[in-house]
């Protein structure tokens, strides 16, 4: 610990590292500790619109907020610096570009892709991670429009858009992609029935975590905008021109092939030698990593054990906030000497969009909506998100108003 007083150090401005940082800015004054928040780029970015932002139906910006806009530097040292790797034992953070020491930890360094080693994945599909990683599938989705009646020759199935997994990130992208393809096809004089949005999904329905009322709905207004949906369809290669599925090995070919699949904790975990979980860092009741006393790590990163339902949590951007609110209570508590508090999850529900104006949800104690409603509730979700990072003024800004 320094001679005057504790240095707090947060990893990474997503969800939890952000919510983190504003909540120690209310319960610290600068003369009782030292907070330092480390992230990547000089924005925050909305994760859970990353799906809009590959699809090309919102753009980057909206997404992402300054942070120097929604901290204050008289009470937060921001480092931009992509973090490398943690000494636990010198109690220290390498950065790409220089170092710092900590008393206090708090990783939230969120999640990446988890292709589960299949093979070709990692070199031939994209994935949503970030910003960078979701505009350049737009990008390369709209080149492919561009490029489709320039005269370049051109394969037959380069429209093809192909997403793998039909979780909650697969569905809202073939939403958005529902949406977005006719768009593309009026700009660049296209029939729509020349291309093809095909959604892959190994298990034997899609959004397991929904009941079948509303996983059917879901289903049949994607397929009604014309979204193919493949159950019971295990990729288990990807190749330059496609995904290789199911047991006869069927080739489906597209020139957008886009892995949603799964995700797992930063790989900044694993070079660290924290033990993991399924990619993740086991932390007890009080978010603290065992046997470490003053490293917390949550959100993406971190593996929280539901009692209740005898498994760990989804990880969700809900989940990330509500960590957030506890670590910074407990470092509070740490400063003080006294005892911490321990986590307990309180679910506000779930929602799935399905395009800009069509969803399903279960919210307010398991009460069922879809269509318009379900989407006009995803929108106060992105909106309150908002909100709490920056205020009326952050929402009035980059909120989501767009009329149905
Ligand atoms: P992140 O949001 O991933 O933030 C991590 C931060 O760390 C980022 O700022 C990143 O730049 C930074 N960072 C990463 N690596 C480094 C490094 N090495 N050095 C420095 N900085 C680094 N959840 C919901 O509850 N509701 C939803 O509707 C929802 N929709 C989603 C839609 C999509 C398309 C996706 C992909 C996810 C969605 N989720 C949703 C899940 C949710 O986004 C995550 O659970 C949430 O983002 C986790 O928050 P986090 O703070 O742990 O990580
Ligand atoms: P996920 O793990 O929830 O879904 C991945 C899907 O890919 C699964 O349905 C799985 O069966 C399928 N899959 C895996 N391997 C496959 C294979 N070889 N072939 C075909 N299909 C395969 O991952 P996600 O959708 O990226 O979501 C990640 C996390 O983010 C989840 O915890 C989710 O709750 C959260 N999230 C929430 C929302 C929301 O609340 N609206 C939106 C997006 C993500």
């Amino acid at each position: 610990m320094s001679l005057n007083k504790p240095k707090i150090v947060v990893l990474g401005a997503g969800y939890a590292g952000l919510t983190t940082t504003k909540r120690l800015m209310q319960k610290l004054s600068p003369e009782q500790a030292e907070i330092v928040l480390v992230n990547k780029h000089n924005y925050h970015y909305e994760s859970t619109w990353l799906h809009e932002v590959a699809a090309g139906t919102i753009n980057p910006n909206q997404a992402r907020v300054i942070i120097s806009d929604v901290i204050n530097p008289n009470k937060v040292k921001l480092v931009v610096d992509a973090v490398t790797k943690i000494d636990k034992d010198n109690q220290r953070v390498i950065l790409e570009n220089s170092e710092l020491d900590y008393d206090y930890l708090v990783v939230a360094l969120g999640f990446e892709s988890n292709d589960f080693g299949i093979k070709g994945m990692a070199e031939h599909a994209f994935a949503i991670e970030d910003i960078d990683s979701s505009r350049l599938i737009s990008e390369h989705i709209e080149y492919q429009f561009a490029k489709y009646n320039s005269g370049e020759s051109v394969d037959e199935h380069s429209l093809n858009i192909l997403v793998g997994g039909a979780g909650f990130t697969g569905i809202e992208l073939v939403g958005e992609l529902a949406e977005r393809v006719p768009q593309l096809c009026k700009k660049y004089d296209i029939d729509r029935n020349k291309v093809r949005i095909i959604n892959v999904e190994a298990a034997p329905s899609i959004l397991p975590m929904f009941d079948k009322e509303l996983v059917e709905y879901a289903k049949k207004s994607l397929e009604d905008r014309g979204v193919e949906i493949k159950i019971g369809a295990p990729i288990s290669e990807c190749t330059e021109e496609g995904f290789i599925v199911g047991e006869d090995n069927e080739l489906i070919k597209a020139g957008t092939i886009i892995w949603t699949g799964g995700v797992k904790g930063s790989s900044v975990l694993g070079n660290s030698g924290f033990e993991l979980t399924k990619g993740k860092v086991n932390v007890d009741s009080d978010l603290r990593v065992s046997d470490e006393e003053n490293i917390f790590v949550i959100g993406d990163c971190s593996w929280v054990w539901d009692h209740n339902a005898d498994r760990p949590y989804p990880p969700t951007a809900q989940l990330a906030m509500q960590e957030a609110d506890v670590v910074a209570a407990n470092l509070v508590a740490l400063l003080n000497n006294e005892p911490l508090t321990d986590f307990v999850f309180k679910s506000k529900g779930t929602v799935a969009s399905l395009g800009h104006s069509d969803g399903i949800a279960n919210v307010f104690n398991d009460n069922k909506l879809k269509g318009k409603a379900a989407a006009a509730m995803k929108k106060v979700v992105d909106n309150r998100s908002l909100y709490l990072i920056g205020g009326p003024k952050l929402v009035l800004k980059k909120g989501k108003f767009r009329p149905f």
